[in-house]
């Protein structure tokens, strides 16, 4: 019996979360789920939105599921997202991207794995206005958190049988906070018997949508990695499919690279893929990889059966599809 937190969120968190715990519980496996709840609804009750019992829920489990919870736009509080990252040091985000079977995209063979910078950059949360009229964000990047996830993602490349990490900056623009992180990518690429390539971040992002095949792993401050890793979903299907996780020293949160969509919240038409794909990969991590092999089985069985979402261009409802890979997992 494993003890894990699942932070359910809001939008169509609570949707998407219902589904893949039917699906984790249908495969057989005995978790002992501490359901906790965040966001804005939470923060009227509770008086922030991001609770310590959430926090010490994680301490205590070690390893989280979590669906997305709304960050307002332009205003109100902080981005829970980010504070929990915070607050856990999960200093290292890793979104893999690739092709599903039977979902059409541009390109195929699409693997690239994103490593993107947790904690600090522009997310550091340091603004002020100083006058009506004007406002200012600080780009923090320190040397200590970006040889950390350097080393993250060379030890990730060498693990995976990875080629090539390829870190990505605006370092002749940002010369000193990006060109910090370029000079900690290569100080870091000395330990490790594998190529660092470099390249610009607008560069990156055409070099992506014309050739994504000759990526392998990108390196990326928290800014540029947010950006890019909703480019890459786009590769591969769309933010209905694409897979992540927070992983720092002592926990790992794993959860989606989508937001939580209101606009089609509450109406039973969410992907659950991206956070199952999310959850497959934390029961790898917690050691259940038969059960992880045969959701994500049936999940595959399930697209090529030409089931899918409307995301995918499908009609099955976020409860139909899930019934249907449910009913996949013991054929
Ligand atoms: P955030 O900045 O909070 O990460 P975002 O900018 O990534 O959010 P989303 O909330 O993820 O934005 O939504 C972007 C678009 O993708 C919306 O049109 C939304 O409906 C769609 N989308 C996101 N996730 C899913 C999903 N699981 N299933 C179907 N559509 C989705």
């Amino acid at each position: 019996m494993h003890n894990l937190t699942l932070i359910k969120g809001d939008g169509i968190g609570p949707e998407i979360s219902e589904a893949v715990l039917k699906i984790i519980e249908s495969a057989g496996v005995e978790i002992n789920w501490d359901i906790q709840t965040a966001g804005a609804e939470v923060a009227e009750l509770e008086g922030v939105p991001l609770p310590q019992r959430v926090i010490n829920s994680v301490k205590k489990n070690k390893v989280a599921l979590k669906s997305p919870v709304t960050t307002p736009i332009g205003k109100g509080f902080r981005s829970v997202n980010v504070q929990l990252r915070k607050e856990l040091d999960l200093y290292a985000n890793l979104r893999p991207c690739y092709n599903l079977p039977n979902i059409k995209t541009r390109y195929d063979n699409v693997d690239i794995v994103v490593v993107r910078e947790n904690t600090e950059d522009l997310y550091a949360g340091i603004e002020r206005q100083i006058d009506n009229d004007t406002a200012e964000s600080i780009k923090r990047i320190t040397r200590s958190a970006s040889e950390r996830i350097a080393k993250f993602a060379f030890e990730y490349a060498l693990k995976n049988n990875r080629k090539f990490v390829t870190v990505v900056t605006k370092a002749n623009i940002c010369k000193l906070s990006d060109g910090l992180f370029l000079d900690s990518a290569r100080e870091v690429a000395k330990n490790y018997d594998l190529p660092l390539k470099e390249i610009l971040v607008d560069n990156c992002c055409m070099q992506l949508v014309q050739n994504p095949n000759q990526f392998d792993v990108l390196l990326l401050p928290n800014l540029y990695g947010d950006i890019v890793s909703d480019l890459c979903a786009g590769l591969i299907g769309g933010l209905g499919v694409a897979q992540g996780a927070n992983i720092g020293n002592d926990y790992a949160v794993f959860e989606p690279v989508h937001g939580s969509a209101p606009d089609i919240a509450g109406q039973n038409k969410a992907n659950p893929t991206a956070m199952l794909m999310s959850a497959i990969e934390m029961l790898n991590y917690i050691g259940e990889e038969n059960a992880g092999n045969r959701i994500k089985q049936a999940l595959f069985q399930t697209l090529c059966d030409n089931v899918k979402t409307a995301d995918l261009g499908g009609n099955a409802t976020c409860t139909e599809f899930t019934d249907e890979i449910i009913k996949r997992l013991n054929y």
